[in-house]
């Protein structure tokens, strides 16, 4: 029997385990004293692990290559030559004819690790030419990302999870950590015992909520109204830090001209929030010794995220809630390896270690390291997940290889994203189950799981933290990157790799961000937070020290803008506003917990809408009854959860079950700035099914 090291694959807390394997076989998991867990694990910690005996209970494993000829075709086994051989040659051609820009690659913020992003994305670039390439932050944490690049300079929690605890004083904003993060939502527990105040703004009666102070428990799609309160109160009532804000921030001016028309009193109507609470909640903000917000996708999944992110961040910097411990913004990012994606440049923006694709000297330095031509190169930003639909509908994109990823699942309006895939040439899927997505592939490649290889993830706080094998894999799968290289290969560009280790310093050398964290540093110290730009760096738990922000002016930048009404509103023929939200036993797509004998069960039905007692009651709808849930894009059926802690006019569902996915619903109405969906709002109808 031996014990493994390991990092859970499940959330962006990064909780650290131990895979006790024995005979070949994963038989437990155990907590192991980890930077944010302490020895502690949520339940999909300790037992997320069983998908890897192949269950099959929600879907079989991939277990070799497959090629479906035809369009309508079966899948036909295929070796692995022929399926790179094909793959290559199917690519070869669309680039050929359609050019670099026809081909969309995606990386995966899931278990497969940073090494294989950031070969994704140097194929996407290097090979492809294409900056093409993009993950599920798109859907999720986008907006936090281009939001805080531009106030403070960096898109990333600006703290570290274990310093949360510390705080005096916590706004969580949007953000249902004892589901999403239940490790994370014990740090806030843990500043509740120490005495910090906290603050929920959250539509729903979250557990967080039954702990805090004030409860503001606004209306659904009124973020940014009463963010822009908020900082209309700070203003107001002198409550500012003026010192702060004169020497270390811009744009104040423009920021009290906006807020300016939010006083909490003539927003009450628009917000749901009395006047006096607002008020109040900003008085204990701003009078707290130290601060921190945090928010989840309860901010960042609306048509008006990215302004909504840049408004939070200005509470911080009108605090001076920056650039010291126990303070900071955290947008707590979601899947356990998002932010590492992020890191690596699977994002159509910007290079491993955040570089723009759009600065010539940056594409020179790649393009000389990987030995390639800069003027191959795409000096444009690519094309986001979320566009692709659109793109294939009209012709512009041909081909799609997505890695790790699940869109026929997880994106918004399910029948668009369909449609989408039945106008594209060719789909190449790498996976490790046969989601959604792998069911219309043109080609399926098999790829090893987490506990089958190990590599690097970064945790939310900017935390990289290396992961081993457990156990070798059953079938007849390949690990992603060597998967990858493989068609590099075949298309004419060699490209070989020996292990994790030759793709991390590869990648280190190239960013200046990450420079200094080596495999032995990370070894040595199990949690290594960027920047670190020297190989004696310790790394950096909080950001922006001394108050110097990475914007090109080294100012914190305020902002604030006017608040948008969400695309589609309630109306008579669909009258309450549908919120997609999380499951704390199940995670993304579901195709791993799903896939958990001790999971599934708990969750055995398709799914839920949580429904207020008295819209229920007008419905006709009793708890546990059979419903359909209806919106102007599609139907579901699933089974009504009636409960006090719902707000009227509201209905909330996870988008983590195959059938009823409540992506039907949904719509895809996009941030302008970071394409991120508005899933969090969009108008349906309920009604009882009574023949059950
Ligand atoms: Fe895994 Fe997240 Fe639970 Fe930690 S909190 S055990 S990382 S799912």
């Amino acid at each position: 029997m031996k014990k493994i090291t390991s990092v859970c694959p499940y959330c962006g807390a990064g909780c650290k385990l131990k895979l006790v394997v024995d005979n070949g076989k994963i038989i437990r998991a155990e907590a192991a004293d980890g930077h944010t867990n302490q020895n502690e694990l949520c339940l999909k910690g300790y037992y997320g692990w069983d998908f890897l005996n192949d269950t099959k209970l929600l879907t079989p494993r991939l277990t070799q290559p497959m090629i479906r000829y035809e369009k309508g075709g079966k899948f036909t086994p295929v070796s692995w030559d022929e399926a790179i051989r094909y793959t290559a040659k199917r690519l070869g051609e669309i680039k050929a004819k359609f050019g670099p820009r026809a081909i969309m690659t995606t990386g995966s913020s899931r278990g497969t690790g940073n090494e294989t992003n950031y070969v994704m994305q140097k194929f996407a670039r290097g090979v492809l030419n294409t900056n093409n390439v993009d993950c599920c932050a798109r859907v999720c944490h986008g907006p936090s990302v281009a939001g805080l690049q531009e106030t403070l300079g960096n898109g990333a929690m600006s703290n570290s999870i274990g310093d949360i605890e510390n705080s005096s004083c916590l706004l969580v904003f949007g953000y249902n950590c004892a589901d999403s993060h239940p490790i994370v939502a014990r740090r806030v527990i843990k500043a509740k015992q120490k005495g910090a105040k906290i603050i929920v703004c959250d539509p729903r009666r979250i557990e967080t909520a039954r702990i805090a102070d004030q409860h503001l428990q606004l209306n659904n799609g009124c973020n940014m109204a009463l963010v822009n309160a908020f900082g209309h109160v700070l203003l107001e009532e002198e409550l500012y830090d003026k010192d702060y804000v004169a020497s270390f921030t811009t744009g104040l001016e423009a920021y009290r001209e906006t807020v300016k028309e939010y006083a909490p009193e003539a927003v009450e109507h628009l917000t749901g929030v009395p006047a006096k609470q607002v008020r109040q909640a900003m008085r204990t903000y701003a009078a707290a010794p130290s601060a921190t917000i945090m928010w989840g996708m309860g901010v960042t999944q609306f048509g008006q995220a990215v302004d909504v992110v840049k408004g939070l961040s200005s509470l911080a910097l009108l605090t001076g809630n920056l650039g010291r411990e126990h303070v900071g913004v955290g947008p707590v990012r979601g899947q356990n390896n998002v932010q590492g994606a992020c890191d690596m440049g699977v994002i159509p923006n910007q290079f491993p270690g955040y570089q723009d694709v759009v600065n010539p000297q940056v594409r020179a330095k790649f393009a000389n390291a990987w030995g390639i031509d800069p003027a191959v190169m795409d000096d444009k930003v690519g094309v986001r997940i979320t566009e692709v639909p659109h793109l294939a509908l009209e012709g512009k994109v041909k081909a799609y290889y997505i890695m790790g990823e699940d869109p026929l699942q997880t994106e918004a309006d399910l029948g668009l994203v369909r449609k989408g895939f039945e106008a594209l040439d060719f789909v190449v899927v790498q996976d490790i189950f046969m989601t959604k997505t792998a069911e219309q592939a043109d080609v399926l490649l098999p790829a090893t799981s987490w506990g089958e290889h190990g590599g690097v993830f970064t945790c939310a706080d900017r935390g990289f933290q290396r992961f081993e094998k457990a156990i070798e894999p059953m079938y007849n799968v390949k690990r992603d990157w060597e998967i990858i290289s493989l068609i590099a290969t075949e298309m004419g560009y060699p490209m070989h790799y020996d292990n994790n280790q030759q793709i991390w310093d590869e990648l280190r050398e190239l960013c200046p961000l990450f420079y200094g964290v080596t495999y032995e540093k990370m070894g040595d110290m199990g949690h290594v937070q960027w920047p670190c730009p020297t190989l004696d760096h310790p790394g950096t738990p909080y950001l922006y020290q001394n108050n110097k922000f990475d914007t090109p002016d080294g100012k914190g930048h305020l902002f604030a803008a006017q608040w948008r009404a969400p695309a589609e509103r309630p109306d008579d023929a669909f009258p309450l506003v549908l919120c997609t939200v999380r499951e704390v036993g199940h995670y993304s797509c579901r195709s791993m917990t799903g896939n958990c004998a001790a999971l599934q069960t708990l969750a055995d039905e398709p799914g839920f809408v949580q429904i207020n007692p008295q819209d229920a009651q007008a419905l006709g709808i009793k708890d546990r009854q059979l419903v359909w849930v209806e919106s102007r894009r599609g139907k579901v059926i699933t089974r009504a959860d009636v409960s006090e802690r719902v707000n009227h006019g509201s209905v909330y569902m996870t988008y983590q079950w195959w059938i009823g996915a409540c992506n039907e619903l949904t719509q895809d109405n996009l941030d302008p700035i970071s394409k991120t969906p508005e899933t969090k709002y969009c108008a349906v109808r309920v009604s009882a099914i009574n023949d059950q």
